[in-house]
């Protein structure tokens, strides 16, 4: 079978099924943003592990050695985010190949280094090859989360609230921006927001720390690889369906205004564009409003944007006009090319 029939995420599906269901210690095995594994003091260790391949992942014609490294850890704290959870160390493995300089490679770890030691996490090992063609950077970080307050995709519930942090499609926007020849270091204000959201994202640490503390949510993810894809992700681990409505999603003034440079409605990049690295989280509805304070006195911007339905009626949007139509789970997956 070609790899193209099934995508990314059904051959991941394919290696889940070859393990036998997690047992212990193993909490969270295959399938969520990290894996959890039961240790001393009732704290659980989080693992999870990226790998960032040039070509696919990031272009050396628009990213810095700084920031592909600080996007690497970026993309591994956000998993770790999206638990709940607190990361702590980091192993780092690179390929690189002939001719790299010295100084690109330190770069890589200054960009690294430029949010590890915001974040307090530090590497502690890894490994080093030399690459035919291309360079790979593969990057492991472990966390940990308190048992009682883990965050998983699989805690949704028909009724729940569906929020979001932040906004939507910026990232995909700024990448779009960039593939169209913009400089990096453009100095118009309008659009070297949406490029900085793609080259030097945030990850939402402080956010998920704060929701899973005061155990605010039922289920969470981090939105990584685009909103559809990553709430369908919510919908199976949980057995739900999702509705979101059109005119909540979050949207920056920035990508609105540059809706004339891009080529597709800001609500493209929104649904289906990926690397934003907000937080997706579902709250029990009788919470919502104490949820929504909350936040808002924690200092975090957060957008109600749907609601979880039954499993039976799939991923619909609710447009303007309170029409509605169906959500296809489109996003990053690697592999498929329908
Ligand atoms: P994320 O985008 O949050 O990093 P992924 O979609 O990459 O999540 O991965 C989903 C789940 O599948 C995770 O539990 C991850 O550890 C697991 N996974 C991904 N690739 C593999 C693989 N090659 N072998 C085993 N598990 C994998
Ligand atoms: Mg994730």
């Amino acid at each position: 079978m070609d790899l193209a029939e099934i995508g990314e995420f059904g051959l991941i599906k394919r290696v889940k099924r070859l393990f036998a269901r997690n047992k212990e210690p193993i909490v969270v095995g295959i399938g969520d943003d990290a894996a959890a594994i039961r240790f001393s003091g009732g704290r659980l260790l989080l693992l999870t592990s990226d790998l960032l391949i040039e070509g696919i992942h990031f272009s050396l014609s628009y990213s810095s050695f700084f920031q592909i490294g600080r996007k690497a850890l970026t993309a591994n704290i956000s998993d770790i985010a999206a638990m709940g959870g607190v990361p702590l160390f980091t192993l780092v493995s690179l390929a690189i190949p002939e001719g790299y300089r010295v100084e690109d490679i330190e770069e890589l770890y200054r960009g690294m280094a430029d949010l590890s030691r915001t974040i307090g996490v530090s590497t502690i090992g890894g490994d080093t090859s030399a690459s035919k063609k291309g360079f790979f950077i593969s990057l492991s970080l472990i966390g940990e989360v308190e048992e009682d307050l883990i965050l998983k995709r699989s805690g949704a519930r028909v009724g729940d609230t569906i929020f979001l942090t932040g906004t939507m499609g910026d990232s995909a926007a700024g990448l779009e921006l960039l593939r169209g020849g913009i400089k990096t270091k453009t100095r118009d204000k309008k659009v070297g927001y949406l490029i900085r959201r793609h080259l030097k994202p945030n990850p939402r640490l402080k956010e998920g720390r704060f929701i899973a503390t005061n155990q605010l949510a039922t289920s969470m993810i981090d939105i990584s690889d685009g909103l559809a894809i990553d709430l369908s992700h919510i919908c199976e681990e949980s057995k739900v369906g999702a509705e979101i409505f059109e005119e909540r999603i979050p949207l920056s003034d920035e990508i609105k205004r540059a809706r004339v440079r891009l080529k597709k409605d800001p609500l493209f990049y929104a649904l289906g564009g990926g690397e934003d690295y907000e937080l997706l989280f579902t709250v029990d509805k009788k919470r919502t409003e104490e949820v929504m304070n909350l936040c808002k006195k924690g200092g975090l911007t957060v957008s109600y944007i749907g609601n979880i339905i039954p499993p039976k009626n799939g991923m619909s949007i609710i447009g303007a006009n309170g029409k509605k139509r169906k959500l296809k789970a489109t996003g990053y997956e690697h592999f498929r090319k329908t």
